[in-house]
């Protein structure tokens, strides 16, 4: 057996990403120096409320950022080699064969007047350049692995429920042999118990293909099930980052806290959500120090004025006053 070293699990590199938007002659960052690594075979979840840059950041590494958007400094890497995320020509070329997309909303997202099975078999010869025969048969091999009955192998996206039109996405996700499929909310919009075995399916391909999974979601009960790592990001910063099971025992941001505290437990009498007070802010008028601040229980006067660094904290990073790591050392990429 061949011992991989650490640079041979390194899959992706983000470093000191920004990223702006613009829109009627003002611009605004929504991005704003993320850096993170993932490694083969590895599932990291990307939390936070909506508006937070989780999104954003998924989008710009498939190459899918909307035409507003730009990006203003830092690079990503997929296996040592920089992605040029501006150039449509070499994302496409990046995208499906080596990261895919199952985006939230199958039915938004499938074409709804071709067979699912011709959805899944399309890619297949223009990616993998096989002939309309052969493409059909891996699109048949995808749906089973996703768990579509034979039978349904040909429906119209309509004629499918929910979950498998997800699986169907997720199928087509697969089509091009990818090494990292980002998950943008894939449960959203379905109902508990199929949103578990979605998850489920998720990780069951992840063992099987040895895939890594990058998962959007402001759901942390999903993180729980479902990932190693987790990032959590505020105003387009990534402010707490470390294994799932360190922060949820003992998580340090203020944010992060009242996150966890937000989700019900009906086992301990918390049978409803608990919101976090307060707005997101406005990035389009960002204001000094912590972003958290008008909202944070702990905040102090230099948490006014100071925006605190992403130190190194234990196994994890973390980026607040309360932490020492914030204040004395300079931003940490997750690489080092
Ligand atoms: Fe709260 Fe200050 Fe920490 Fe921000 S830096 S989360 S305001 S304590």
């Amino acid at each position: 057996m061949t011992d991989l070293s650490a640079d041979d699990l390194l899959l992706l590199e983000v470093d000191s990403l920004c990223v702006d938007y613009r829109l009627k002659g003002t611009t605004w960052r929504a991005i704003d120096n993320v850096s993170f690594d993932l490694r083969v075979g590895e599932a990291v979840a990307l939390v936070g409320e909506s508006g937070c840059g989780k999104t954003t950041t998924a989008m710009a590494i498939a190459g899918l950022l909307s035409p507003n958007a730009y990006v203003r400094n830092g690079e990503i890497r997929y296996r040592g080699e920089r992605l040029y995320i501006d150039d449509d020509a070499a994302m496409r070329a990046h995208r499906w064969s080596h990261t895919s997309v199952v985006f939230q909303g199958a039915m938004n997202a499938l074409n709804p007047v071709h067979r699912v099975i011709n959805q899944i078999a399309e890619p297949c010869m223009l990616k993998l350049g096989l002939s309309r025969n052969a493409a059909k048969i891996r699109a048949a091999e995808l749906l089973e692995l996703v768990g579509i009955p034979a039978d349904r192998r040909s429906s119209y996206p309509h004629q499918l429920s929910g979950g498998m039109r997800q699986r169907v996405m997720i199928a087509m996700a697969l089509a091009c042999h990818p090494s990292i499929v980002i998950g943008d909310e894939p449960t959203t919009a379905l109902d508990v118990i199929t949103q578990a075995q979605i998850i489920k399916l998720l990780g069951d391909l992840r063992a099987k293909l040895r895939l890594s999974l990058m998962l959007i979601t402001h759901d942390l009960a999903v993180v729980a099930e479902s990932c190693d790592r987790v990032m959590i990001m505020y105003a387009g910063r990534i402010v707490e980052e470390g294994a799932v099971a360190d922060i949820f025992a003992r998580p340090k941001h203020p944010y992060t806290q009242l996150l966890i505290d937000s989700i019900p437990d009906p086992a301990h009498g918390k049978r409803m959500i608990k919101p976090i007070p307060g707005d997101p802010p406005n990035l389009l008028n960002r204001k000094s120090g912590c972003a958290f601040h008008p909202r944070c229980p702990s905040a102090m006067a230099v948490c006014a004025t100071q925006l605190p660094n992403l130190g190194r904290s234990g196994q994890g990073r973390v980026a607040c006053h309360l932490d020492r790591s914030s204040s004395l050392q300079d931003e940490i990429p997750a690489y080092v």
